[in-house]
């Protein structure tokens, strides 16, 4: 039966309870008219399939599935068919694993190097972000399964997700924040978009009509499926009307009554629902297609794939003397726990249950090792010592250092960009006793290296996925050449960052650096960073010639001229005349990964468009003059230069421009800079024992219920007994645990408890005071309206 007339057949009941899902993974069942139950699971970087006990944190055990490397390396691949085919193989497993849909891909941009989760992103540039995001997304709904991507919007830190209000001008928004969002929509086309937990500019994501409407369906022309990020439907009836169409996940009854109510005395059109239920009926539809028949997976196929999406996006950031590719004889000391252990992916709701793990170790039998730290990252005189004793007799010294899992984390955002101490102590011993020292750096993200000149080389292996070790081993041993490029500028030190003032523990995020973020900044700040977006060596050499610049097209030439096969990633940035509404000086609007045997030569084609030159105004415009073309071997690097002239409006500086941060900048802008730009700022949303609603969350009542405090301790210590006492207290997932209870709204704790009836609306009225009616509420004597 079609979607359509299943709709008619529906109750207004059945209707409101299809809008959310039926349990933690799953709609609701329709098998009577012939749709089964859809479930859906993480992730980007590989499956995490919950077939017993759920949650949306990876604290449970899922099905073992392939586990790739997350974005924020094959992000460093700049190779859109290659994230394609990690898209298919992803898809391909889901089939296997009867799940119709796949929670991801994120496109949300790094704004700050701190945000807990950027080893799940894939860049600071949303052009290169959103390219990536829709070939990840054709690849995998190629084979029918559905993609989700996520989160839409503004969601770029940890520190009180859930809540938390982004407020932002809608300048910065259109160009750098949504316009990721935007290319994957238009050019991925998306089945799902998944609506982030925190507000913008005061409007939760899911009751926002002017995103979810406005924006995403008729603006960008979006026909698919909204669903909220886990616990994050706020208000079921606005977000109705706002075209938020799916609250997962399912099981509890929230606001389930309301809705009702609502349709009932006609405040709701029984219509808007129907558009709702449609687009999830369309969503099992499509599942259903895509998995009748079932589908096997050749998982070895897999791993192999995992491999060489790692060793294809690695980057090499420094290779002095060419101490790198390692000769096949040459005797290699391999140091440091993770080339034993590794880190390869990051905690949260992308954990994956890898099918299997090689290790650099294993990858690398012929070579010595010694731990040289801890699993925690601190070291001790012995493992030092150990270390400096086989560097000594080795011709090459190879470190492996970078984070633990307990600094990067969904959940919770980092504190400093530094790497543990006890692995800044081992890559500076180690260096010492043997000068030809290379660090390979496993992290999801960027970190200080004050150690980096007194190493030869270092390569940037990022969260590698399960064929870490051998995908580290082809590097280099130079089986592959490296050819990924930096998709994020890795600053000196945090300080140099122009959020650095105002980013860490900021409940309601204020975007004062505007579109000045990663090397916009860095660039028209003139700030010297350690390694530039876009930055990557390779083992041969490539020259560039024959730029040609016509009516939007921009050709050249690309050579091989060392004496390895290679692969170049060429970048092209527009540089936009400065003479008027403040720009970057140059901002990325086309790439190309061009493959080379040596002696080759190849000619590279590039389009540009209008939306290449145009700033955002109110609407997407081009501002008259002549812009330069710059086609970079990385963002600071220029190889050839062209210029194209565009007719178009002038657009003048407005008064506050003028000396203005945003004109110059440096350092971080001060708020009174920023009002300029956005409007004053309104005083914060107080709480206050008597206005609590249920967007409040447990740590915000507790200041000022004796109730929420008793609760609080009482949570946190069945939280700590259930991950492994004391000792676990610094590991990620007892601080994702206590974040996720302790910062979520109580309707969130509802929705993500799958919790029913007015237990959360209880203990609301309770922490406002009114103790007695709260057990009313709890016990259902008494009715209390969510709002
Ligand atoms: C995360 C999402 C994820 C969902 C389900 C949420 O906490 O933000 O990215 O898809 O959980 O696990």
């Amino acid at each position: 039966m079609k979607a359509e007339e299943i709709l008619k057949k529906l109750s207004l009941k059945e209707k409101i309870a299809l809008c959310s899902g039926e349990d933690f993974w799953h709609t609701k069942d329709l098998s009577q008219y012939g749709l089964p139950a859809m479930m859906m699971c993480d992730g980007p970087h590989g499956l995490r399939c919950q077939k017993g006990e759920t949650d949306m944190l990876g604290v449970n055990k899922s099905a073992p599935a392939t586990c790739f490397p997350t974005a924020a390396l094959t992000a460093c691949s700049w190779d859109e068919d290659l994230i394609g085919q990690v898209g298919k193989a992803i898809a391909l497993e889901a089939r296997a694993m009867d799940v119709g849909m796949i929670l991801g891909p994120g496109a949300n941009i790094k704004r700050d190097p701190l945000c807990g989760r950027n080893f799940e992103y894939f860049s600071e540039d949303p052009y290169l972000s959103g390219k990536l995001a829709a070939a990840f997304i054709q690849g995998a709904q190629e084979t029918g399964v559905a993609t989700s991507l996520k989160h839409f919007a503004l969601n770029n830190q940890e520190y009180k997700r859930f809540n938390g209000n982004s407020q932002a001008d809608w300048r910065t928004m259109r160009e750098i924040f949504l316009a990721p969002f935007e290319i994957a929509v238009k050019e991925g086309k998306p089945a799902a978009v998944m609506c982030a937990y925190n507000k913008l500019n005061g409007v939760h994501c899911s009751d926002s009509k002017g995103l979810l409407t406005n924006v995403l369906r008729r603006q960008w022309g979006f026909d698919g499926l909204v669903v909220t990020d886990w616990g994050a439907m706020n208000d079921r009836i606005a977000a109705m009307k706002a075209g938020c169409d799916l609250s997962m996940p399912g099981g509890s009854d929230y606001m389930e009554k309301e809705l009702e109510e609502t349709v009932r005395d006609g405040r709701l059109q029984e219509a808007d629902i129907d558009q709702c239920v449609l687009r999830v009926l369309r969503l099992m539809e499509k599942a259903r297609a895509a998995l009748a028949g079932g589908s096997t997976c050749d998982t070895d196929t897999n791993h192999a794939l995992a491999g060489k999406a790692a060793a294809e996006s690695a980057v090499l950031l420094k290779n002095e003397d060419a101490i790198l590719p390692l000769r096949e004889d040459a005797k290699i000391a391999l140091i440091g726990t993770m080339a034993e252990k590794p880190r390869y992916q990051g905690a949260g709701s992308s954990h994956i249950n890898p099918i299997k793990l090689v290790s650099a170790k294993e990858a690398m039998p012929q070579a010595v090792y010694a731990p040289g730290c801890m699993e925690n990252g601190n070291t001790d005189e012995n493992l030092l010592h150990e270390a400096v004793r086989i560097a000594k007799k080795a011709d090459t010294a190879v470190v492996f250092a970078g984070l633990t899992d307990a600094y990067e984390s969904e959940g919770f955002d980092r504190e400093d960009l530094q790497m543990p101490q006890g692995h800044v102590r081992m890559i500076e011993a180690v260096a010492q006793a043997n000068p030809n020292t290379v660090v390979v750096l496993c992290c999801g993200s960027v970190v200080e290296c004050p150690w980096a000149d007194r190493v030869k080389g270092i390569l940037y292996l990022g969260l590698a996925g399960q064929a870490c070790g051998e995908a580290a081993k082809d590097v280099l041993y130079g089986t592959v050449n490296p050819s990924g490029k930096l998709a994020q500028t890795w600053p000196y030190v945090y300080e140099d960052t122009p959020t650095a003032g105002y980013y860490r523990h900021c409940k309601d995020p204020q975007y004062r650096e505007g579109i000045y973020v990663g090397y916009r900044y860095f660039d028209k700040a003139n700030v010297p960073v350690r390694w530039p977006f876009g930055y990557g060596l390779s083992y041969t050499k490539f020259s560039y010639s024959d730029l040609v610049v016509k009516d939007s097209q921009v050709t050249f030439s690309v050579k091989n001229t060392g004496d390895r096969t290679g692969a170049e990633v060429a970048q092209l940035y527009i540089a936009a005349p400065q003479d008027g509404l403040h720009r970057p000086v140059k901002e990325l609007k086309g790439f190309c990964k061009v493959f080379l045997v040596p002696g080759e030569e190849k000619r590279v084609s590039i389009k540009l468009n209008d939306r290449s030159f145009a700033l955002w105004n109110g609407k997407w415009t081009v501002p008259g003059g002549t812009y330069q073309v710059f086609i970079c071997s990385d963002s600071q690097t220029v190889q050839l230069a062209g210029s194209i002239r565009k007719e178009g409006l002038c657009i003048s500086a407005p008064a506050w421009q003028s000396g203005s941060w945003y004109e110059s900048p440096m350092g971080s802008p001060t708020q009174a800079q920023w009002e300029a730009l956005y409007g004053k700022q309104k005083d914060p949303k107080s709480h206050r024992k008597g206005t609590f609603t249920m967007d409040h969350t447990l740590a915000e009542m507790q200041e000022h219920s004796s109730l929420m405090r008793a609760m609080g301790w009482g949570m946190r210590q069945v939280f700590t007994i259930h991950s492994g006492g004391k000792k676990a207290k610094d590991s990620p997932e007892l601080r994702m645990l206590i974040a996720s209870s302790f910062d979520a709204p109580l309707r969130s704790l509802q929705l993500n408890g799958g919790i029913k009836g007015g237990l959360m609306k209880g203990l609301r009225c309770m922490a406002n005071g009114r103790v007695g009616r709260g057990i009313l509420v709890m016990l259902g004597k008494e009715k209390e309206k969510c709002k």
